[in-house]
């Protein structure tokens, strides 16, 4: 569900020095003429780049690959070119959305690579393989028989329905075995991008990471501790409650006041429960309808969906898509050829001809996913009069929460308003309800913080190679709760089995999106004069909320994330206990059901 996001697509840099045979040194104009060009060209070939690769996921054949893969690359190179040169003006006084330029164009890498030729083509040769082994990534049960192989889709329908244990840890250990032959490559790819981060100035490539979010990397991990501080005792009882019912279901494979096996949370990670939904439900206490039914009886069409979608954002009073958003996205799944369903929001030429290409079905999740990547489109537009550099999120968490912001208002009450529903279930339905949001929010907190977590330990050097298995599930256990099947030493690598660590996508954006969506939620339902539960409040038709969010989402990233934060919430800290407002009928209610029972692990 990422959006098509321009400055953070996974750009590859070549570090080193630059300028070393100019002899005078550049003024505030040559500054201002250098940041002019980088801004005039990186809209001419993000254009370029972003219709190639439109392209290239719709319409997937050799041909459109290779163009993607060559337009991609002159773009990457680039912007790598931009962030060297930039090191020049280091030392010359220019305003302070000038320099605020210069430095984003430094930090929009995610790898650098070194100055030195021949590694930063080994570099770059490793992070397309790590790529290309976790896309090619199979479990084959049996190696004589090719057909019985399980991709990544049979295992996650397997983990989200079958209530069999052996069956299930057969294929969560069955993933497991695609990532030990990245080991080795995953151990270089980070000596190397060190190397380059190195020279860009940054202590290593997770420190380079973490300076993106306008504070000093080691001031940004204590703020993460202490978002997670907020919401751990939520967190922990979820997953006492949780690991009572997985104890009933699958008796002493369960410990009653141990940690969760990772292989029974209905995902491959661990880190969405709702397939389990069904295991833990609250008695009498079910939603009483489900969207999904109600969009299959009334033969809902993939289009009517996305027009619902944007009839919540104009019902705010935003503008409604242009022309081209309908005639240029990509809704169903064509008949004629390959594309690449995994839904997503593009900005092509980063001022109106947004679009999403998803593979629409009629089920509320899929309802949801719209509003998500709707989000990012109106996002995208919103701050199109910003000088290219700023058109982007005011950090990369608030992208990816904006959508999710939105698609909390789509509560009973917001379906009955538009027809969909004909009655609200009443608050004795409250907990199924809250529940259901629980198992997929509250239970991704701990996952979405500890990837990162476990990389920085790695790039610093404090998790060697020779103990990273052991690290990740410490981690697991001591964040998650969660504990491994079976006995997993270091002839595994278990990280390796996540999309984004051999993708090499930092993760920290969906927790912090995670902490955001309730918070804006909160200040949003406040602006559209909610009274009543959070969890059943929407700001649907609240021009009040809507202008309140666009005061936010035109500043792009033009200003550092806390005056973003601000201009929504009032306040200029991030601040979990939105969440636990949200919750908070769910949480005394958890507290009734455990009493007595062990907390924790
Ligand atoms: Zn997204």
């Amino acid at each position: 569900m990422s959006g098509r996001l321009f400055l953070i697509a996974a750009l590859v840099a070549t570090a080193g020095c630059a300028g070393g045979d100019r002899t005078a040194a550049p003024s505030a104009a040559d500054a201002r003429a250098f940041l002019d060009r980088v801004n005039a060209a990186m809209l001419k070939l993000g254009v370029a780049q972003s219709q190639a690769s439109w392209v290239a996921e719709t319409f997937i054949t050799d041909d459109t690959e290779a163009i993607n893969a060559r337009v991609t690359q002159e773009y990457s190179d680039a912007v790598a070119k931009f962030a060297k040169e930039s090191v020049r003006f280091d030392k010359v006084d220019v305003p302070a959305d000038e320099r605020r330029q210069l430095n984003l164009l430094k930090l929009s890498l995610v790898m650098a690579t070194p100055s030195d030729p021949k590694d930063a083509e080994e570099l770059t040769k490793i992070a397309a393989r790590l790529e290309a082994a976790y896309g090619k990534g199979k479990w084959c049960p049996d190696p004589s028989k090719p057909d019985a192989c399980r991709n990544i889709d049979d295992i996650t329908k397997l983990l989200a329905t079958s209530r069999d244990e052996k069956a299930i840890r057969a294929a969560w250990e069955g993933w497991h075995t695609i990532s030990p032959p990245m080991r080795k490559d995953y151990e270089r790819f980070v000596e190397l991008s060190n190397k380059g981060a190195k020279e860009l100035g940054f202590a290593d490539t997770g420190a380079m990471w973490r300076a993106k979010y306008d504070m000093p990397p080691d001031d940004f991990t204590k703020e993460l501790d202490r978002l997670w501080a907020q919401v751990q005792p939520l967190y922990l009882k979820l997953h006492a409650y949780v690991r009572m019912k997985l104890h009933d279901k699958y008796g002493d494979v369960v410990p009653p006041a141990g940690p969760i096996p990772a292989h029974l949370l209905g995902n491959i990670w661990a880190q969405d429960w709702s397939n389990v939904y069904p295991l833990v439900a609250p008695a009498n206490s079910d939603a009483g309808y489900s969207l999904t039914d109600i969009l299959k009886q009334r033969h809902t069409t993939a289009l009517d969906m996305v027009r619902t979608g944007e009839h919540f954002y104009t019902s705010l009073g935003f503008a409604p898509l242009p022309k081209t958003f309908w005639e240029r996205s990509l809704f169903v799944r064509p008949r004629d050829r390959d594309v690449v369903c995994h839904a997503s929001a593009w900005d092509i030429d980063l001022v109106s001809d947004v679009r999403i290409k998803m593979c629409i079905d009629q089920t509320a999740e899929d309802f949801s996913t719209i509003h998500h990547e709707l989000g990012h489109n109106f996002y995208q537009r919103a701050y199109n009069q910003q000088p290219v550099l700023f058109r982007d999120s005011a950090n990369d968490g608030f992208h990816e929460a904006i959508g999710d912001t939105i698609a909390l208002s789509v509560t009973p009450e917001y379906l009955v308003r538009i027809g969909l529903l004909s009655k609200a279930p009443d608050a004795s339905r409250d907990i199924g309800l809250l529940m259901t949001r629980a198992l997929e929010k509250i239970a991704f907190l701990p996952f979405g913080l500890l990837i990162d977590q476990w990389r920085w330990q790695v790039f610093s050097g404090q998790v060697p190679p020779s103990a990273y298995n052991k690290a990740w599930w410490d981690l697991r256990l001591k964040y998650q709760g969660i504990a491994p099947p079976s006995a997993r030493g270091e002839e595994f690598f278990d990280p390796g089995a996540k999309y984004h660590v051999p993708d090499n996508t930092p993760y920290t954006r969906y927790f912090l999106a995670a902490i955001l969506q309730f918070q804006f939620h909160r200040a949003l339902a406040k602006a559209a004069g909610c009274t009543g539960p959070l969890h059943r409040c929407s700001i649907y038709e609240s021009k009040a909320a809507g202008e309140r969010l666009n005061k936010m989402l035109s500043m792009g990233l033009s200003r550092p994330w806390p005056e973003a934060l601000e201009a929504l919430t009032g306040s200029k800290q991030m601040d979990a206990t939105a969440i636990l407002d949200y919750f908070a009928p769910l949480s005394a209610w958890l507290d009734q059901q455990l009493a007595g029972r062990k907390v924790g692990w």
